[in-house]
């Protein structure tokens, strides 16, 4: 890295001194510039949250109905320090941002966690130039490559719509911000009831209240078990579904589980996690999109986080001939979600959200 750099890792998180903030920081800190509500990206406790609208308010649903928030519209410049600091779309989640800071003629961009492919319940990603950008590297291997995503949603249609016929309840295991809500926003609701999990409910308001187009859900509970069960499809977060709770959605058939994740793409992870089904759909970039963002964002200087960290750093040092630097997180040797505990109960599962994939 630089002598100076604009951002540097520090033990709360990454901090801009120049600007006097933390984008994303781990602790709370007195001013984080939030690219996303996910909890591997936003921490409770700051003093103030600038982050976008959407941001704000799944923040404030998950976390604290009180937080202390600056909204800040796409592209909005305000001044922090000796930086303009501004918002741009990440198309990862419901107001997930890039930040875009600005210091001296020098223009650095954060994406968080971010996908080049459409996504209809969320912002389209749009690109930032700039001097050096820090990219997320979740799925930061060739071995990535997703799917359409429009075959993905039919596929899983066509499987419900099956599970349906034979009178299985299906479910669909899904983070309860982000992937939950791209799912639903591509179900068909003439094939069945949707059920969702309670944990799913305070998000999927907001997504309603911004305007995003979702089928007609019911609460899954006791009272709406018998109209569930056979035809419905329920959705829930991972842990969720190895509790008594869903048993009570279980079909004359049976029941069908099954994941929708980039971690779906390697075989073994499916037989792993014991589910029925796979399906490939993330909300991160894969190797092409990771490569292409490099390449149009113009920037000499690549910082890679969150992820496969040193395979994309390398690959883009000696590949593209570009400067790299590896920025630490705090989840270190990251586990994939197949490790959540299949007993934990609905509560736990909330409490252990892990980096969505
Ligand atoms: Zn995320």
């Amino acid at each position: 890295m630089a002598a100076n750099p604009l951002l540097r890792p520090t033990a709360e998180g990454l901090w801009c001194e120049a600007g006097g903030f933390h984008v994303d920081p781990w602790r709370p800190v007195e001013t984080a510039v939030v690219t996303h509500a996910h909890a591997d990206h936003a921490t409770p406790g700051c003093g103030r949250y600038i982050a976008s609208p959407n941001t704000l308010e799944i923040m404030r649903v998950r976390f604290d109905r009180n937080l202390e928030g600056v909204p800040s519209d796409w592209g909005e410049r305000r001044s922090f320090g000796d930086c303009a600091v501004s918002l741009h779309p990440a198309g990862h989640v419901l107001g997930s941002a890039q930040i875009r800071i600005e210091h001296r003629e020098e223009v650095w961009c954060v994406t968080g966690d971010y996908k080049r492919e459409p996504d209809p319940s969320c912002e389209s990603f749009e690109l930032v130039r700039c001097d050096t950008l820090l990219t997320e590297s979740t799925f930061g291997l060739p071995i990535y490559r997703w799917p359409d995503s429009k075959s993905t949603l039919d596929a899983i249609n066509g499987w419900w719509r099956e599970n349906a016929a034979t009178g299985r309840t299906t479910v669909l295991m899904a983070y309860a911000f982000g992937k939950a809500q791209r799912l639903l926003a591509g179900l068909d609701p003439t094939i069945g009831p949707i059920g969702l999990h309670g944990a799913l409910r305070g998000p999927t308001e907001v997504y309603r209240d911004a305007g995003i187009e979702l089928p007609p859900t019911v609460p899954a509970n006791r009272t709406t078990a018998a109209e569930l069960s056979g035809g419905g499809i329920v959705i829930s977060p991972p842990s969720a579904t190895g509790t008594p709770w869903i048993r009570a959605f279980e079909g004359p058939g049976g029941m069908r589980i099954a994941a929708a994740s980039g971690w779906m793409q390697v075989r073994g992870r499916r037989r792993w996690q014991a589910v029925d089904r796979g399906f490939v759909l993330s909300d991160h970039a894969d190797w092409p999109g990771l490569l292409r963002t490099i390449e149009e964002c113009g920037a000499n200087r690549i910082g890679v986080t969150h992820g496969f960290t040193a395979p994309l750093a390398r690959y883009v040092r000696e590949r593209l001939g570009l400067e790299t630097f590896e920025v630490p997180t705090r989840y270190v040797g990251e586990t994939p979600p197949e490790t959540i505990r299949g007993d934990a109960t609905p509560e736990e599962a909330l409490a252990v959200e892990r980096p969505d994939s």
